[in-house]
């Protein structure tokens, strides 16, 4: 599904390499999970992938479902089925969350040559995406993100990735500052879309979601490489002796 090879990215405004290599293949039907230490490229990297402005490709490939990422708008990497959870989702105001999200649901659709939702069908799907992720009718006609809570901005992410029904998931850090039972909600909404042609990379700091998003592969990413890769276990090595065993081992 999604294929980075030996991806090396610089900041465009400073000569400052950020990612020095990466290599990562995610399948159709897999979870991914990436962890590893503050500073060691995740979010670039999930930036990289959809197309934010201010970073260099020096070297290397992305490409998913075969076609090559980079090449591509990130409109035209949305359309291609590539959607990204935001670590720091933004507010848009005097933008409705409902428009915002029927404009984006028929842009894309536009894109593939298919034909608009209808505005029943669509509220239909809104509404009941809406109510399994517990977010109220009043959310969805306020601004988007405008005066949400962190879990709110949160599971507004969700709910977007569930209308757009995206074929590769980039989830950065959609749990930090979520309670407990938010990061359940937003777990069970992730659960929900598992699907045999679905890939899901989900970035975290804390084992704690892993145990809600059972991960097939692990990934620890220091310094702008993936420096070890393993199973559920992992997560969990990480949890209980922090980043340093590991780091230590590979250096
Ligand atoms: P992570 O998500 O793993 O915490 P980031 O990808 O946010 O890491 O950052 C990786 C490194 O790149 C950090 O040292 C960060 O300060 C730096 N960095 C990323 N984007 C920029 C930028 N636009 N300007 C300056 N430094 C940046
Ligand atoms: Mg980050
Ligand atoms: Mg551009």
């Amino acid at each position: 599904m999604l294929e980075i090879k030996n991806l090396h990215v610089k900041l465009e405004e400073e000569d400052k390499q950020i990612l020095k290599g990466v290599d990562l293949s995610v399948e159709a039907g897999s979870v991914h999970a990436i962890m590893g230490p503050n500073g060691s490229g995740k979010s670039t990297l999930s930036y990289v992938l959809s197309g934010r402005d201010g970073y260099e490709v020096t070297e290397g490939s992305a490409a998913l479902e075969g076609v090559d990422l980079l090449e591509l708008e990130p409109e035209e990497r949305a359309a291609a089925g590539l959607f990204l959870a935001f670590q720091y989702p933004v507010e848009i105001p005097g933008v409705g969350n409902m428009t915002f999200l029927r404009t984006a649901v028929n842009a894309q659709r536009k894109a593939r040559g298919e034909e608009e939702m209808s505005a029943t069908d669509f509220l239909k799907a809104v509404r009941a995406r809406a109510k399994d992720l517990k977010i109220d009718a009043e959310m969805l006609k306020r601004p988007v993100n405008v005066g949400f809570s962190g879990g709110e901005k949160k599971r507004n992410e969700i709910l977007q990735m569930a209308m757009l029904a995206p074929k590769m998931c980039i989830l950065d850090e959609t749990d930090s500052g979520l309670d407990v039972d938010a990061m359940k909600l937003v777990s069970d909404g992730v659960n929900a879309l598992r699907d045999s042609g679905r890939g899901f990379l989900v970035i975290t700091h804390y084992q704690r979601l892993l145990d809600h998003i059972k991960p097939d592969v692990v990934h620890i990413m220091a310094d702008g490489r993936i420096v070890k890769s393993g199973g559920p276990e992992l997560a969990i090595e990480v949890e209980t002796n922090g980043y340093a065993d590991i780091l230590n081992e590979v250096a």
